[in-house]
């Protein structure tokens, strides 16, 4: 065993949530990890430091726990910056673009694959993230998505079977037959190399699911032992985020569209299902926020992700999400951080990240500022990085 002290900490943001703030920020306080088993061993003052081999000294900077994007789509060929330009200039999101990336992504090759992943990846630890969930989707045919989820799950446990993120073109006259392949012959090849199945119900959009459909792509991934979550309420209202909380999916992610009977929904379901916000979207497609303050009052889970695709968030970008959700989603800072972590991990149903605790992992970021306070206040600034010990 390698045990390594990391003093130095300004302040220590531990997501302790029987804080006040829930952020049990800390000061005068040091850490030890098991830096084999990517532990934390012991966590106290920073005058009392037990006898370790190494020692980091952070020189006055933050530590936070690692940012939690619980939810991506980096398995993706192409390029559709042209596209977000047109809608900068008045066109609008309806899904349909998502057949361009597919035809892209069934064209290239596994090792160009893994190299577009490993280069998102880096990106996003660059930014202080280091749980990423990782969805299919740009394959949609049963060769296709088996194929983007061995290639996420060889760099992710939390891998995401998104066959029903659009109905491909070769089955838009025949819906009933793509469901039935994505719930039968697609679910039972691409298990092995899945956690969750998630669907994009959005009766708004042509492309996506309505909520009968999606009922049964959920219902087909929770009896093959999978975790559910939903894409819902982007594009309009709908039925998105009664179905998620009735099915007792993890998270329901994006809920821009919502009625005071779903914010009802949601913080009745605090405890099982996490509201996964993702301001990039509404960033890069030019729409209303989602009241994150509002939800917050209600009562409800929430989370921050990035949604990171080629679509309608190409951006890898944590701290931004962090800086959007405090300049125009209402939230706190500490708010913000929080949804970003330790709301995060809820989000993956998990309680070693996203918090800074003893036996916990030692997925930390470090801040090149004296508090956390600096994520919003210096927007675009690349002040975080994951710690590598
Ligand atoms: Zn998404």
């Amino acid at each position: 065993m390698t045990t390594t002290t990391i003093t130095g900490i300004s302040e220590l943001v531990t997501c302790d949530d029987s804080t006040p703030d829930r952020l049990g920020v800390r000061t005068d306080t040091a850490l030890v990890v098991d830096v084999g088993a990517n532990t934390i061993l012991w966590l106290g003052d920073a005058d009392h430091v037990p006898a370790t081999d190494n020692r980091v000294d952070l020189g006055g900077r933050a530590l936070t726990p690692g940012f939690v994007d619980t939810h991506s789509h980096l398995v993706f060929a192409g390029d559709r910056s042209a596209e977000f330009a047109a809608r900068m200039t008045g066109a609008a999101y309806d899904g349909g673009g998502i057949a361009s990336t597919v035809a892209a992504t069934r064209a290239a090759s596994d090792d160009d694959l893994r190299a577009l992943i490993a280069g998102r990846m880096a990106e996003m630890r660059d930014q202080g993230t280091t749980t990423v969930e990782i969805k299919s989707g740009y394959g949609l045919s049963v060769d296709d998505e088996v194929r983007a989820l061995r290639l996420a799950a060889e760099v992710t446990p939390e891998t995401t079977f998104l066959g029903a993120h659009v109905v491909p073109p070769e089955y838009r006259d025949r819906r009933g037959d793509y469901v039935d392949l994505v719930t039968g012959e697609m679910l039972a090849a691409v298990t092995p190399y899945a956690r969750w199945v998630d669907v994009f119900c959005e009766p708004a959009s042509p492309y996506a699911f309505d909520g009968e459909e999606s009922r049964a792509v959920l219902e087909a991934g929770r009896d093959t032992g999978l975790g559910l979550r939903v894409h819902g309420n982007q594009l309009g209202h709908g039925p998105g985020v009664q179905l998620a909380v009735a099915m007792e999916a993890a998270s329901v992610d994006h809920c821009t569209y919502l009625s005071g009977a779903d914010v009802d929904a949601l913080a009745d379901a605090a405890d099982v299902t996490v509201a996964t916000l993702l301001p990039g979207v509404e960033f890069s497609t030019r729409s209303p926020y989602p009241d994150a303050a509002r939800l917050l009052r209600a009562g409800v889970s929430i989370a921050l992700a990035t949604d990171c695709n080629p679509g309608t968030c190409y951006s890898s970008s944590m701290p931004f999400m962090i800086a959007l959700a405090v300049r125009e989603m209402g939230l706190t800072p500490a708010e913000a951080l929080y949804a970003a972590t330790r709301g995060a991990a809820k989000a993956l149903r998990r309680t070693d990240i996203g918090r800074i605790v003893v036996g916990g992992r030692a997925d930390l970021a470090v801040i090149d500022a004296p508090s956390y306070l600096h994520l919003p206040y210096r927007p675009g600034v690349p002040l975080v990085r994951a710690l590598d010990l």
